[in-house]
């Protein structure tokens, strides 16, 4: 089973060239380092002999505070792709007469969907995204059969950037049936600007098949840690802490997603500061007449189509690594302001601008 699985291809370092500043913008990682306190909580820890909380009880304490639900609904995870993991094997898998269960997701959408679905036993049923890459709720909804177990959501959708409307989703959560699990991930929410998105924890309050994902690696800038959770009623959580990996968090990423917490007030500026690059870089690709998805996460989507991969080469001469996904199209993230800037320029002189398909 495991050789039929995609491969996760991670994002590749930028190539170096001479005279040029490499920049990495194909993982959709914060170009920020951790806020000086995280940095400074984590040089002071030392008692790594001992094991961490396998609960993490300080940081759902902290989450618990922060969004305002209770801690018993929260299970943490090695990133949010840990917490997903845990959530399909939990609730997708084979069934007794050998069958796969189904999951349904959109398509494209996050490259981890595939694998952690093959990994649980699962089978992947994919609806395609719209053209100007948004999930096609009617089609998600008219996939579902006997056998699906689960759902997910991705808003704002990786790699294509438009979020989900709090409206339209509500419409596809009452439209499903309640005992199938629905998973909003929501890896980018802290990125969102659009005052129509859903706010995954206001559907998690209402609906008891509801799982939000989200995670410390992007907006906190704690890719590296790998901390994230899940939060969800208990009809749901307590099945999910029962096939929690036992010391998923250590305690290093622990402590730096409580000290994140604090200082929530300087997180939110540097997000602020890259929500205005990616503003920017979203402008100046719509000037040069290039059609852009309404870009919502930290990253911008470039329907390239066949000349992805060729895209792709340009920036590597230009010491920018992008992620070109086959024939489909090209994610880049938005980096230092120097690096988005030199992606742009690239784009000025490119001459086969992506258009809406
Ligand atoms: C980056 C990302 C994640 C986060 O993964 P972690 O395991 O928390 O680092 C989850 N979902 C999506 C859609 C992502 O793009």
């Amino acid at each position: 089973m495991v050789d039929r699985l995609p491969r996760y291809a991670a994002g590749k370092p930028p190539v170096a060239v001479d005279g040029l500043a490499s920049y990495k913008l194909s993982s959709n990682e914060n170009p920020l380092p951790p806020i000086p306190a995280v940095v400074e909580a984590i040089a002071a820890q030392t008692d790594f002999n001992r094991y961490p909380d396998p609960l993490s009880t300080k940081l759902r304490t902290a989450l618990a505070g922060f969004l305002d639900v209770p801690a018993e609904d929260i299970v943490t995870g090695a990133g949010s792709l840990g917490a997903l993991t845990q959530l399909l094997t939990t609730f997708a898998g084979q069934n007794d007469d050998g069958k796969p269960d189904e999951v349904i997701y959109a398509w494209r959408s996050f490259e981890a969907y595939p694998i952690c679905v093959g990994l649980a036993g699962a089978e992947s049923v994919r609806t395609p995204v719209t053209a100007d890459g948004r999930h096609d709720l009617e089609a998600m909804a008219a996939a579902v059969t006997a056998r699906t177990r689960v759902i997910l959501l991705c808003t704002p959708n990786n790699p294509t950037g438009p979020i989900l409307t709090a409206e339209e989703t509500e419409r596809f959560i009452k439209a499903v049936p309640s005992d199938v699990v629905v998973v909003i991930d929501e890896a980018y929410q802290e990125f969102v600007r659009a005052e129509d998105a859903v706010d995954g924890i206001r559907m998690y309050r209402k609906y008891p098949n509801v799982v939000v994902l989200r995670t410390f690696s992007k907006a906190h800038g704690l890719a590296g840690l790998r901390v994230g959770y899940s939060v969800s009623q208990p009809q749901l959580t307590q099945h999910l802490r029962v096939a929690a990996t036992p010391f998923a968090v250590s305690q290093i990423a622990e402590q730096a997603a409580v000290v994140s917490l604090q200082n929530f007030g300087q997180v939110v500026e540097r997000v602020q500061s890259l929500v205005a690059e990616r503003d920017r870089v979203t402008a100046g690709l719509r000037d040069l007449g290039w059609f852009v998805p309404d870009a919502q996460g930290n990253f911008v989507w470039l329907d390239l189509g066949d000349d992805s991969a060729e895209f792709a080469q340009l920036a590597g001469e230009r010491a920018l690594s992008v992620r070109a996904f086959g024939n489909e199209g090209v994610r880049v993230s938005v980096g230092e302001v120097e690096a988005n800037t030199r992606f742009l320029e690239l784009c000025k002189v490119y001459t086969k601008p992506p258009r809406r398909s």
